[in-house]
């Protein structure tokens, strides 16, 4: 028989986790919906649900002494949006993320465990290295969301941790993003592009790519991003950016797209970033 427990503390959910192999549920807006049958039957589930949803311990946004944000895993997108010290990047991102509803009911947490290419708040969550925080009886471990994420639906989670928090560490960058979908609103992501740069003195100190449902997970490429730091913003050569990244990014077809217009899109994305990028040097 499938049972399903609400803890009443974080500790209540760390025991159960620890003698349970159990799926944790926050808002449930992805896990109902693939154990969704059919109308009128209810989800199926294979093995017992712990949810977490509720935790009002999990349920803050703070900032630490150095410009962190901190946030407690069970936090709604919807008040994420509310709050004056979450990031304009993830603010922009999360608006077109499904629509009110979910957002009302859905959490950041569930799209990193979630582990989708097409996870929305992926994107400026790897672009900025922000970190998750696991907690088990046995201890906490501190994440780079890249390394939580392992493929499509997995992840370095263990059977008896539970993310807590999530951390979006203090940056300067500043970002040209866009999110291309069917339509406005309730629409997964068919590629997503998100640049991230700092300009000084004429000289790009900090750039970072990142894209979305163009691969198995999130692209983003160190090893590229650190040929053209420090160099003169007029000497940013699109073309060769470009193809720096055309290998990389390898879509698939789906019910939503197909692999050659995912492509193109990527691409079109990142040339009109970088030319938008080369046209505002003066800062
Ligand atoms: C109509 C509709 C539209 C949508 N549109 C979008 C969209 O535009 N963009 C987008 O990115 N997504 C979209 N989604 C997907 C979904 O809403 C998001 O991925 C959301 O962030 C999931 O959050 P949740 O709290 O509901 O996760 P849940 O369904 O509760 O969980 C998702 C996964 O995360 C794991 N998990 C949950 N909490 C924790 C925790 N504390 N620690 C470790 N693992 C945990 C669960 O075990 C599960 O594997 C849409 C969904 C629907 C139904």
């Amino acid at each position: 028989m499938i049972n399903h427990y609400v803890p009443t503390s974080l500790n209540d959910a760390l025991k159960y986790l620890s003698t349970h192999d159990c799926y944790i549920m926050s808002g449930g807006t992805d896990l109902m919906v693939q154990k969704h049958v059919s109308s009128l039957v209810l989800p199926r589930f294979d093995k017992d649900v712990l949810y977490v949803g509720e935790l009002k311990e999990l349920q803050y946004i703070k900032e630490d002494k150095d410009g962190n944000i901190l946030i407690g895993a069970e936090t709604k997108y919807a008040d994420l949006l509310l709050s004056p010290i979450v990031p304009e990047i993830y603010k922009t991102v999360i608006k077109e993320i499904a629509s009110p509803n979910i957002r009302n009911m859905a959490t950041m947490v569930g799209n990193i465990g979630n582990a989708s290419p097409a996870g929305d708040s992926l994107v400026p969550l790897i672009l900025n290295d922000a970190e998750v925080v696991l907690k088990s009886v046995n201890g906490e471990r501190v994440l780079k969301v890249s390394e939580y994420i392992l493929g499509v639906k997995k992840t370095a989670r263990k059977n008896d941790e539970i993310i807590v928090e999530i951390r979006l560490l203090k940056q300067n960058l500043r970002y040209l993003y866009r999110k291309v979908g069917a339509r406005k609103a309730e629409s997964i992501t068919k590629v997503s592009c998100l640049v991230g740069y700092q300009i000084k003195e004429k000289k790009l100190i900090d750039f970072r790519v990142a894209f979305g449902s163009v691969g198995v997970t999130i692209i983003r490429n160190l090893e590229i991003e650190n040929k053209y730091k420090n160099i003169e913003v007029k000497d940013l050569d699109v073309d060769r950016v470009i193809s720096d990244y055309y290998q990389l990014v390898t879509p698939i077809d789906d019910q939503r797209s197909n692999k050659e217009y995912r492509h193109k899109v990527a691409m079109n994305l990142l040339r009109k970033f970088l030319l938008e990028l080369k046209g505002g040097i003066d800062e």
